[in-house]
């Protein structure tokens, strides 16, 4: 917030609402404008030429920037506490970005084993291809990395809390080994916001995020953005994205995105205390076998998730007595809460990942990869909590007890 000087930093609210962006640069105008220009005309032709080389700053073509798009990437950095930030126009946008700039034919990653289903799939079926190796590990034991990682080694990724089941990895430790060896650590912040953690500051290089579900927060786009210090920024932009996958965020989006962010911290607490509500009240019931949520005292993540993390956010997984089929019955006795896939939206959506997110998994892979088919995942939304007990309690009561 460029108006007036002040010591003290703002807080996480007040920079989500106002960093980086001075309505009197405007006209006054509160929100920032949306620049719907793909190209940027030069004062000169020397003017293109330095900006072309990079000597001189500014505009010149959307795929290499956009003032609308800059303000959500300074805001994003700032609110992870980063240098800077790129905004892309998927989640998978802004992962692919980072691993097409990093590696080399001859390189390893090294991977949580539990990924959202896309990533999984461009690590085991894809990536191969262009000579690059994928092991996969269960991150959540530092030691298991210690043993794995070798100079070879240059990402090494995860998601946590993990997307479907709940795995938390260990941010600190992890990010410690990967120093000794000189890997650039990934890590996945999609189901947190940097309102409930910051990987940055515990020590990770860069953070990812589908945009399109918590910092969006409404449903109605994809985005994705990468944070990290500014020499790797520059280059993930330039070569990432700019050169190679093209991801590239529309003004409008990066606008609705900003939009989002004005009430992340709000929803995000309202998310977090409805779903700690909600999984007290899911693991109690007779037809559920086990509910997986770090705000459980019963998790075997709790403690690290009371550390990590400010809050336990708005994700809960669970399995009931019946499997599959019951959880089945269970999505479609719902009256209340939509059947859908994605996430942190203001409605509850509730999701079977082995036959949707997480259909690229083989049977028999997701075992070994950490998750059942009879898991079941919930993205509490921001409904009145007992509405949405009412008719998750209703739905279980309606199974028959197996
Ligand atoms: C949705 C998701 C992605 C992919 O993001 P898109 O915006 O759908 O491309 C990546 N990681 C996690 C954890 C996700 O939930």
């Amino acid at each position: 917030m460029q108006a007036k000087k002040r010591n003290t930093p703002y807080g996480f609210a007040t920079r989500a609402i106002h960093h980086g962006y001075n309505p009197q640069d405007y006209h006054g105008a509160l929100n920032p404008p949306i620049f719907m220009s793909s190209t940027f005309g030069f004062k000169d032709s020397g003017h293109g030429t330095e900006l072309f080389s990079g000597d001189a700053e500014g505009y010149f073509y959307h795929r290499a920037g956009n003032p609308t798009v800059s303000v959500l990437e300074n805001r994003l950095a700032e609110l992870e506490g980063a240098e800077a930030g790129i905004a892309t126009s998927s989640g998978m946008g802004a992962i692919t970005a980072a691993f097409w700039t990093l590696l080399n034919s001859g390189d390893e990653i090294i991977a949580d084993k539990t990924l959202y289903g896309c990533t999984f799939s461009v690590l085991q079926h894809h990536i191969g291809r262009f000579g690059v190796k994928t092991t996969f590990i269960d991150m959540s034991n530092p030691d298991e990395l210690a043993r794995a990682i070798s100079g070879n080694t240059r990402i090494v990724y995860c998601e946590t809390p993990a997307n479907p089941n709940m795995r938390l990895v260990d941010i600190a430790a992890i990010a410690e080994i990967c120093k000794q060896y000189d890997a650039s650590f990934i890590v996945d912040n999609t189901y947190c916001t940097p309102y409930l953690q910051r990987p940055i500051e515990l020590g990770a290089d860069i953070v990812v995020h589908s945009a399109t579900k918590y910092l969006g927060g409404h449903g109605d786009l994809l985005a994705g953005a990468v944070i990290a210090n500014r020499e790797m920024i520059d280059q993930i932009r330039s070569v990432g994205l700019t050169e190679m996958n093209g991801a590239i965020i529309s003004s409008l989006d990066a606008f609705l995105i900003m939009r989002g962010l004005k009430t992340l911290q709000l929803r995000m607490d309202r998310h977090s205390q409805t779903a700690l509500k909600l999984a007290k009240l899911l693991q109690d019931h007779p037809a559920v076998d086990i509910v997986y949520y770090p705000g459980l005292v019963s998790s075997p993540f709790h403690q690290l998730a009371s550390r990590q993390m400010s809050q336990y956010g708005g994700m809960i997984a669970l399995e009931l007595k019946g499997g599959i089929e019951a959880g089945r019955n269970f999505m479609d006795a719902l009256q209340l809460v939509t059947s859908a896939v994605s996430l942190g939206d203001a409605e509850t959506l509730v999701q079977h990942p082995a036959s949707m997110t997480h259909a690229k998994y083989e049977p028999e892979e997701r075992e070994k990869h950490g998750f059942t088919d009879g898991l079941i995942r919930i993205s509490v939304g921001l409904e009145d909590y007992d509405d949405l007990a009412t008719d998750m309690s209703d739905a279980l009561s309606s199974l028959k007890q197996g």
